[in-house]
């Protein structure tokens, strides 16, 4: 907008087009809100658990993603609308914190917003609300903390760990194969974990897939995998206690600059060039058997005829290896990287515990596991599987367990699953919200009702009655005072969620519903959207 005057001085106005906005204001603007953070809500509901339905997203360019991970759904849905931003912000946070609870954490969050569209309709202030259902979301947090266990495990004792990893993977595309991948998990983060101090550095592990093979034949490898080959087919395939050169110089004798001019006219001239490149290789490999290398690991390629003499004088070598492998190699090896052969030493090697060559089944696909690193505890997770969207997939689930068993050794305690735990905390909030006077107590019993939303979607999904079902397992925790009562999704015959061994994290729980809260509030406070037209 610009104030202008015309040439009698009269003021007049110029409204340039692509100025206009639309604008909301006051409870018009909470209820279009709610609407949309509801509406991205409701997408994520029917994945929630362990009969939750996945999704088929197609990317712009044509990629297909098939996914039962509300982090990654809502990554890639490309919402436009705000507030539905922020609910994608919100998985995004808990995925970040905690890795695992992406779906009920939004689940969790839409129920509070459908409550609070009630509320507001009745006629009660937004930071009423805000404040009530911060005063819950105390009490449910500390009810959490009440109803949690300590679990016992240590390095020789991962059983209960796998079990809380096939808990997270059991909702998964995945879960054919849960007790094998969870295994890989725990024992990959057990490897990299540091005990006493409890803490794990994720990024010492990390995830590899090749398309090929079975989901079964997923291996938990202890050092790395470079996608190479020995560059003879007759090298062995395997050598142990390897020493290992690492090489930026190519294998090859100095070529002459294009300004040299080398005339051959005769057959001895030939001949003499042949032996003189001849005795180049020979020193070079010689140079590196004498500092006891006995595998080369070089970033050029070599031709046939250095590719024979290695061969033949016994010394294994890798050929057009990248750099940034490379590097990977010598960091875990703790060698050097050597980019002269006369700088060769002893101390530059890398030392490795076992190198061997593996190839696959009927493909002619082959690759170089470098094991047992003398420097670094990192290990390789190598997943195996029909396609890439399932190897995708895969490796997002395995993301998710690898997250669970990392809180559970920052900390031990658990909580059931099944929304149990849920259904503990609505009866503990329905249970305080009498204690408060004044219009907060409506906004704690609203999220009592929507803690209950999530073993209600849990039922939902698995073909039950979720009204029924839900009263029937409330009333069953209050008469017997048992907080693990839970929502029997797989028809197992209990619904006891601790003889069905489906536990959660005590953080991660706890996140879910901080988290959620904190949007919820957070959009309940908004009271005038200005956006761009659309036009
Ligand atoms: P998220 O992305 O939030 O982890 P999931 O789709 O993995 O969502 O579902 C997790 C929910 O499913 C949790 O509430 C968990 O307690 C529940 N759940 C997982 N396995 C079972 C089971 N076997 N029986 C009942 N509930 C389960």
């Amino acid at each position: 907008m610009a104030l202008a005057f015309d040439e009698y001085g009269r003021p007049f106005i110029i409204l340039k087009e692509q100025d206009q906005k639309t604008r909301l204001r006051g409870i018009e603007a909470q209820k279009a809100n709610i609407a949309a953070g509801k509406a991205v809500s409701r997408i994520l509901r029917t994945s929630l658990g362990p009969k939750g339905m996945d999704k088929i997203l197609q990317s712009p360019d044509g990629d297909v993603t098939i996914t039962n991970d509300g982090a990654t759904i809502l990554e890639q849905m490309d919402v436009d609308n705000q507030i539905a931003k922020l609910m994608v912000e919100l998985s995004r946070s808990q995925d970040y914190e905690i890795g695992d609870g992406t779906t009920g954490v939004v689940v969790m969050a839409g129920a509070l917003l459908e409550q609070a569209e009630r509320l507001l309709e009745r006629g009660i202030h937004p930071i009423r609300i805000a404040e009530g259902y911060e005063m819950a979301s105390k009490i449910a947090v500390e009810n959490l903390v009440h109803i949690s266990q300590k679990f016992d495990f240590g390095a020789t004792n991962i059983k209960p760990l796998v079990q809380t990893c096939m808990t997270t993977l059991s909702s998964k595309i995945v879960n054919r194969c849960k007790r094998h991948l969870a295994e890989i998990s725990v024992k990959a983060v057990i490897a990299v974990a540091d005990l006493e101090r409890k803490d794990v550095n994720l990024d010492m592990i990390k995830v590899e897939g090749k398309v090929g093979g079975k989901l079964e034949d997923t291996e938990l490898i202890y050092g790395i995998t470079v996608d190479k080959d020995m560059s003879h087919p007759q090298m062995p395939k395997q050598i142990e206690d390897a020493k290992i050169a690492i090489l930026t110089c190519p294998f090859e004798p100095p070529k002459p600059k294009t300004k040299h001019k080398v005339e051959i006219d005769t057959v001895e001239k030939f001949q003499t060039l042949r032996l003189q490149e001849q005795k180049y290789f020979d020193d070079m490999v010689q140079k590196c058997k004498d500092v006891g290398a006995t595998l080369v690991i070089c970033q050029w390629g070599f031709d046939d005829e250095a590719n024979h003499l290695l061969m033949n004088r016994n010394l294994p070598a890798v050929r057009w290896v990248g750099g940034v492998e490379l590097e990977l190699i010598a960091i875990a090896t703790g060698g050097r990287i050597v980019p002269r052969f006369q700088e060769l030493t002893p101390e530059k090697l890398g030392r490795a515990g076992m190198v061997r060559e593996k190839s696959f089944g009927t493909t002619k696909d082959k690759m170089l596991y470098i094991e047992h690193c003398a420097n670094s505890r990192a290990v390789t997770i190598f997943i195996r599987g029909g396609n890439k969207m399932m190897i995708e997939e895969t490796k997002r689930s395995i993301h998710d367990a690898l997250c669970v068993a990392r809180n559970l050794i920052r900390n031990n305690s658990i909580v059931y699953g099944g929304g149990s735990a849920e259904i503990s905390c609505s009866i503990a909030v329905e249970a305080a919200a009498d204690k408060y006077p004044g219009v907060e107590q409506y906004a704690i019993w609203a999220f009592a009702d929507a803690l209950d939303s999530v073993p209600m979607a849990l039922a939902e999904n698995s073909g039950l009655q979720p009204i029924e079902t839900l009263s029937a397992v409330k009333s069953q925790q209050i008469k017997e005072n048992n907080p693990h009562y839970g929502i029997d999704c797989n028809d197992v015959g209990t619904n006891d969620m601790r003889q069905q061994d489906v536990f959660e994290t005590l953080i991660g729980k706890q996140q879910q519903i901080l988290l959620a809260t904190q949007v919820v509030k957070m959009i309940l406070k908004i009271d005038d959207v200005i956006s761009p037209s659309e036009y």
